[in-house]
């Protein structure tokens, strides 16, 4: 068996009932193969694809906190930093009763690659715990997340391991995380990313993957001789990289129908009123079903549904897994042209394979909603030097981010023959940078 096939098996033996974990690491390795058949003897004899597998330290942990009657829970914590080799952990905390060991691993090692491609300097890390925030009062959520962080400040640092939002976790969330970390540390470091702006956060940040989706987008479509403008499109989630994909893509000239939740999904044939949209889930933070009281043409349906409706272009942008062969299929048929991926992993791999044998353009997450890390990599640089730079100044560092890594990820494509394909693309470009940095800091 080749290289490759060994390493795949054996991640499977070791890692069991973890399978987003192996489809991450198939995906992978899999648009690996040419690279490591250039030189698979070095790598095997350096177990170069075993320590990439590997997390250089999983933290596993109890979050005990107290709800509004007194009651006292505990949920499990995590904290998995995967990749170190070229810079500090970087990588987001979600909050969903669905996290386990295996959905972390899934999220840090995506994001070794997610965050080579941004150029920066940041190695992949990710975290969270399956406490559900949904339906818990302002008081509860301090209570856990001063829990959480009353942990997890043992093992990140400013130079060391740097977490950020991701779902369930946003500005509210982040704060109280600082708040803690500051009290228990005595000291005001740029430890977390997507902090409020009064203290230490980046301009922008809160738009930043939302905003940089539809800058590589707009880089690809530019590319293949089109643009947004004019645009029929289709988005699911209505969190925060829902949210700023909508805004942007409106400001481009397209026109987004639709958008969900874990309950149902909004079809607005006149474009989702993102206002509103705003106003319900950051403000109110209530269910979709609002959404109808301001925009009564509007229709509600339970469920899931948005990939059946005739789109130009398709943005998944709720959580890993919710677009299927079939719901592919469906796209295909309704003559969508181009999919780039806002959440971790929302293409099935039979979906992905589907679009790509179609002739789909097909933008992979670990490209596409880099934004959201490259920005938390620029408020890195902002705490570090005790600046604050202006949105425009953010905003701008982010499109020409984006717009580099498409060209990235389109030059390593043709490199090795994949023309076209922009999993192998992503997948090559951030692996080359990791393993070159790897391969210079010796076996460790
Ligand atoms: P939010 O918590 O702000 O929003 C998540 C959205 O997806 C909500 O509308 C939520 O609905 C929906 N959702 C979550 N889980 C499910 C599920 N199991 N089934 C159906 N719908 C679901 O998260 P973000 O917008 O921050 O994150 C969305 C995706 O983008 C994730 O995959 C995340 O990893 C990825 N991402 C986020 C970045 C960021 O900067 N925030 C950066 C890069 C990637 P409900 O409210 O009902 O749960």
């Amino acid at each position: 068996m080749s290289y490759v096939d060994d390493v795949i098996e054996e991640v499977i033996r070791e890692n069991p009932n973890e399978p987003e974990f192996h489809q991450a690491v198939r995906e992978v390795l899999d648009s690996l193969r040419p690279v490591i058949a250039e030189n698979e003897e070095k790598y095997r004899r350096d177990a170069l694809l075993e320590r990439l597998v590997n997390p250089e330290r999983q933290i596993k942990f109890r979050v005990p906190w107290i709800d509004d009657n007194g009651q006292a829970h505990v949920n499990t914590g995590y904290r998995v930093q995967f990749n170190s080799a070229i810079g500090p952990y970087k990588g987001g905390l979600r909050l969903h009763p669905s996290v386990n060991l295996g959905i972390i691993k899934f999220l840090g090692f995506e994001q070794i690659f997610k965050n080579s491609l941004t150029g920066l300097p940041i190695g992949g890390g990710k975290g969270g715990s399956d406490f559900d925030p949904k339906g818990k009062s302002d008081r509860e959520i301090m209570s856990f997340c001063q829990n959480f962080m009353s942990e997890l400040c043992k093992y990140i640092g400013a130079d060391t391991d740097v977490p950020a939002g991701d779902i369930g976790v946003g500005a509210r969330e982040i704060g109280y995380m600082f708040g803690e970390y500051k009290k228990i540390r005595g000291m005001f470091a740029g430890v977390l990313t997507g902090k409020g702006v009064p203290f230490g956060g980046s301009l922008a940040r809160t738009e930043a993957t939302g905003y940089g989706l539809l800058y590589i987008t707009e880089e690809m479509l530019k590319c293949h001789g089109t643009s947004m403008e004019g645009k029929t499109v289709v988005v699911s989630g209505a969190g925060n990289v829902a949210i700023y994909a909508i805004e942007k893509a409106q400001q481009m000239g397209a026109k987004v129908v639709t958008c969900s939740d874990s309950s149902g999904w909004i079809y607005d044939p006149n474009g989702i009123d993102v206002a509103v949209l705003k106003q319900i889930k950051e403000v109110e933070r209530k269910r979709l079903t609002e959404y109808l009281k301001y925009r009564p043409d509007a229709q509600y349906r339970e469920g899931r549904g948005v990939w059946q409706i005739p789109c130009d272009v398709a943005l998944p942008c709720a959580t890993q897994n919710e677009l299927t062969l079939d719901d592919a299929k469906q796209l295909v048929a309704n003559g969508v042209y181009a999919v780039a991926e806002g959440a971790n992993m929302p293409s099935t791999a039979q979906a992905v394979d589907y679009f790509l044998e179609q002739g789909i353009l097909f933008l992979p997450a670990k490209a596409s909603n880099a934004g959201g890390v490259a920005t938390s990599a620029l408020e890195m640089s902002q705490n570090s030097e005790r600046l604050h730079w202006t949105f425009e100044e953010v905003d701008h560092k982010l499109r020409e981010i984006m717009v580099d890594i498409y060209h990235n990820i389109d030059e390593a494509a043709k490199q090795y023959g994949k023309e076209g394909n922009y999993v192998d693309g992503a997948n090559i470009a951030g692996f080359l940078k990791v393993m070159n940095a790897m391969n210079a800091q010796g076996i460790v």
